[in-house]
């Protein structure tokens, strides 16, 4: 059963997803791992009115019995947390400069080193398939293979982590990155660091990233 404090932290994180300017309206959408599943927000509810009891348990066959239908993405929240068990908590958004970016259907090289943190060389960018659907969710875990973020074309990103404090960190870099590169395309000619460079810095974020000080 999830805790109160998993429910509060699902409702202030779609909360700064649209202070931090990477969604706005109801786009984007959350979830969260639980013992026999996951919490996903609710489909259409703008953030402001979002409370904790509105986020929806769904199993991973995809039943769900609550009085609000989960998001219409609960496809690739399933999906990928059902695919890698690393992963506790994903993001969806569609934050300006990843969404430019993939509106263009470019996927982020490796232009900065903070590239690594979302595990590799390159930030995949999805195939575009209609919001909601399954084929959208096979793109997205498709481009995701080896990474925790992907752009989605025509559409926005995902960022995963072990948990929602580290998914959403994830998302505010990849937007950062994102912008970076935008730039970056504008001052000149952008500089790629090697697989090499990347794999390096791979394993030096493997005991980098948000801490949560001890006794919290
Ligand atoms: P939901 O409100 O159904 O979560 O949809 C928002 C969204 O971003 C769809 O891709
Ligand atoms: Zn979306």
């Amino acid at each position: 059963m999830p805790t109160f404090a998993t429910r509060q932290a699902m409702v202030e994180a779609m909360r700064r997803m649209l202070d931090l300017g990477l969604s706005q309206g109801t786009s984007g959408n959350l979830s969260v791992r639980t013992g026999s599943g996951f919490l996903v927000t609710p489909s259409g509810i703008p953030a402001e009115q979002l409370s904790p009891d509105d986020l929806v348990p769904m199993d991973f066959d995809g039943h769900w019995d609550h009085p609000l239908a989960p998001s219409s993405e609960w496809r690739f929240h399933r999906d990928i947390l059902a695919a890698r068990p690393e992963i506790g908590a994903v993001v969806h958004a569609h934050p300006p400069y990843a969404t430019g970016f993939a509106i263009c259907g470019r996927e982020i090289p490796a232009v900065h080193y903070m590239i690594a943190m979302a595990g590799g060389p390159t930030i995949r960018c999805a195939p575009y398939a209609p919001y909601g659907t399954q084929r959208l969710s096979d793109f997205a875990l498709d481009a995701l293979e080896g990474r925790s973020a992907c752009l989605l074309a025509n559409h926005g990103m995902i960022a995963t982590g072990p948990n929602l404090s580290k998914a959403m960190w994830l998302a505010v870099e990849v937007e950062a990155l994102c912008r970076q590169y935008a730039i970056a395309l504008q001052v000149g000619a952008p500089v790629v660091l090697s697989d090499a460079e990347v794999a390096e810095t791979v394993e030096r974020f493997k005991s980098y990233g948000p801490r949560e000080k001890s006794g919290h």
